[in-house]
């Protein structure tokens, strides 16, 4: 391994993910412990005042909720008064509240935090893992951003570097890195649409390669749907077979947790069985992808309307375009890449694990 290497950093708002191109060119991604290439973006502390990031901070979310920072990233560079800090706070169960100058501070643990720091904190995580598995220190990062992060929020994510002496040399959008691990870029030209659903998030970009270098000719998106939506979709069936109108929060949890788990076993298979507790009183309940397809379906349609808008405002049709790639966890269901097969027209580029596809393209 060369001296002093550059890391390739997704930091997303449900996952974060690191990868390197090694001497002889290759690209690789940095494994965490357990085989997991991708690190869960949450940060807590617990009630003996130890910090967790990562893998740790999501096993005690559900019995620390307000000491548990995620989908933080939602909130970088926002001021407190924005629509999408506004909505946050509705739905998460840890602290917001606005700074001096209007920022967004977070308490966890009794302590205050900027965004900067909690982005710190899991930049931090990435950067000892993959210290550690190449055994040499890290100080240089090519750090990924949704394409429609204005300055000030870039600026945020080059100032959490600064906070861990990790130095945030390139900030790229996601959607060019996903462009760039696909090798688009060795052509000439091309147009072409990166549709990003995630766990929380959906961004569609539309791209344009111009003498080797990609602009982004229009973005769209929905701050607010993703593959949690998914998880919900089914929890609120779940929770009917239970006949549970006003379940407990933490029932809630746990229902969800289930759904998720079985959303991602019927990417594999056509039907799986949900179980909610434990033992002889256990919730047994078959799910079919057939069903779960329709009940998805709405939200599908959600991200239809924003893409044929941001060709629209890219100056483009779904026929002109030179390909479409596919990024983020949820891009592995069956009926998201038939659906978006369906409005541009095309199949989609998914042969790179999209989950893995921007850390190995911002590495690149
Ligand atoms: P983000 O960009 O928001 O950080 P990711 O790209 O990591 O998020 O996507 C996370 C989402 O992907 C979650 O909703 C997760 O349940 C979903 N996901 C991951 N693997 C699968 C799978 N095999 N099938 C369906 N959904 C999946
Ligand atoms: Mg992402």
């Amino acid at each position: 391994m060369h001296k002093d290497p550059i890391i390739g950093i997704d930091l997303g708002t449900t996952n974060s993910c690191a990868a390197i191109v090694e001497e002889g060119g290759n690209v690789k991604l940095i494994p965490y412990k357990g085989g997991e290439y991708t690190i869960p973006s949450i940060f807590a502390i617990d009630d003996k005042g130890n910090e967790l990031i990562g893998y740790e901070a999501k096993r005690q979310w559900q019995l620390n909720p307000k000491n548990t920072i995620y989908g933080s990233k939602r909130l970088v560079g926002r001021t407190f008064q924005s629509d999408v800090v506004t909505a946050m706070k509705k739905v998460v169960a840890y602290s917001v509240r606005p700074g001096k100058k209007s920022e967004v501070v977070l308490d966890v643990g009794k302590k205050e935090f900027s965004l900067q720091e909690i982005s710190a904190k899991i930049l931090n995580k990435i950067r000892d893992v993959a210290a550690n598995y190449l055994k040499t220190p890290i100080k240089r990062a090519v750090v990924t951003v949704p394409a429609y992060f204005n300055d000030r929020q870039r600026q945020t994510v080059k100032e959490a570097g600064k906070l861990i002496d990790l130095e945030v040399v390139r900030i790229i959008n996601e959607p060019t890195a996903a462009a760039l691990a696909y090798g688009l870029d060795k052509g000439s030209q091309g147009t072409f649409a990166v549709y990003d659903l995630g766990g929380g998030t959906f961004d569609i970009s539309i791209l344009k390669l111009v003498d080797g270098v990609f602009e982004v000719k229009s973005t769209g998106g929905d701050s607010a749907l993703g593959g949690d939506d998914f998880d919900r979709a089914i929890a609120q069936r779940v929770l009917q077979a239970l006949g549970e109108t006003a379940p407990a929060p933490g029932l809630v949890a746990e229902v969800l947790a289930a759904s998720r788990k079985a959303k991602e076993a019927l990417t594999d298979a056509p039907e799986t069985e949900l179980v909610v507790g434990a033992g002889a009183g256990a919730h047994h309940q078959t799910v079919r992808r057939s069903e779960v397809e329709e009940w998805i379906r709405p939200l599908l349609q959600k991200t239809g309307a924003v893409c044929r808008r941001a060709l629209k405002d890219a100056g483009v049709t779904a026929a002109e375009l030179d390909g479409v790639i596919l990024v983020g966890g949820s891009t592995r269901v069956p009926a998201v890449r038939a659906y978006v097969a369906e409005i541009f027209g095309r199949e989609p580029l998914g042969d790179i694990d999209p989950d893995q596809v921007v850390a190995l393209g911002a590495a690149v």
